[in-house]
């Protein structure tokens, strides 16, 4: 059976894996991002992960990269990161590992690695939009089975669309006030209700704990976000009318405290459209256990020949 090296790389951990024909993990590390030091220092934290991969006793093929973007992904270059905080705005990221370790090298958005492991592993329908939930917000769009994407093939941050222009509570590194990663990610709803409250909170599992709980305010919050999330999917809907949204990331965990409130909302604006071609898509939380961007990556990597053709 074939093996190959799968990395997502987030701007928080990275989870990477040898991974079997079949999606099965032979091994696997898991590690902090070390993005202090900028590229050289995450470099060789990469190449030292895959290393030990190697030395798994499989023969490997291939590497596949899903990660954080901007980027594009043929020519196989990072564009100054979003959640990176890096001063380098380039980065010949495949170029720079195919040099040291010496493997076919497949690299391409987190979000777009998250969409092919469902269609791989989960049998989702040709039209499916994966949205990852953490440190930021990724958006990975199949149409038709085709990878969506922008200009020259540059990925889409559609993650960035603006929700509500010049909200300054809403910080999103990108650099737009109100953009959907400003409120919708994980890491930036935290920061969003802690600015509108002035209470201190830890991370988004605390928000999340605190709303179960029965803290009324958070929970109200809460409600927005459910608002917003209806108003970015409700826009993607009339876009791209997949007929499944899939979401993942850490912050996808918190779904049963937004998810059913989003729906209803949804049903409401687009009752309609729905009403004479059923616009409506199934949305649902990955049964991945947030490994389908780590799945879609090991799947671009047994694809190396033709993935970019
Ligand atoms: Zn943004």
């Amino acid at each position: 059976m074939k093996h190959v090296i799968a990395m997502d790389l987030g701007g928080t951990k990275i989870l990477a894996a040898v991974v079997n024909e079949k999606g099965k993990i032979v091994k696997q590390i898991k590690a902090h991002t070390q993005l202090e030091g900028g590229w050289p220092v995450l470099k060789n934290q990469i190449v030292e992960i895959c290393r030990e991969l190697m030395n798994s006793g499989k023969k490997i093929t291939a590497i596949g990269f899903g990660s954080a973007g901007p980027l594009h992904a043929k020519s196989g270059v990072l564009l100054d990161p979003t959640n990176f905080g890096w001063k380098k705005k380039k980065i010949n990221f495949v170029k720079d590992l195919s040099k040291v370790l010496k493997l076919p090298i497949v690299f391409d958005n987190d979000a777009v690695a998250a969409v092919l492991g469902e269609r791989w592993l989960k049998h989702s329908p040709a039209n499916t939009i994966c949205i990852t939930l953490g440190t930021g917000l990724g958006l990975g769009v199949l149409i038709d089975d085709h990878v969506l994407r922008g200009r020259g093939g540059l990925h889409s941050e559609g993650g960035h669309l603006i929700l509500r222009p010049q909200d300054h509570d809403a910080h999103c590194e990108c650099g737009a006030p109100g953009c959907a990663e400003g409120f919708l990610s994980g890491v930036n709803f935290v920061k969003w209700v802690s600015k509108r409250t002035g209470r201190k909170f830890k991370d988004a599992k605390e928000l999340s704990e605190l709303a179960k709980g029965g803290d009324i305010e958070v929970s109200r919050y809460f409600a927005e976000y459910a608002e917003l999330m209806a108003q970015y999917l409700c826009s993607l809907v009339v876009l791209y009318y997949p007929t499944e949204i899939v979401f993942s990331g850490s912050f996808a965990q918190a779904a049963d405290l937004f998810l059913p409130q989003t729906k209803k909302i949804m049903a409401e604006s687009l009752a309609r459209q729905q009403a004479s071609h059923k616009i409506i898509p199934k949305i649902r939380v990955s049964r991945l256990n947030n490994t389908n961007g780590l799945m879609g990556a090991a799947y671009m990597a047994f694809q190396y020949k033709t993935y970019h053709s």
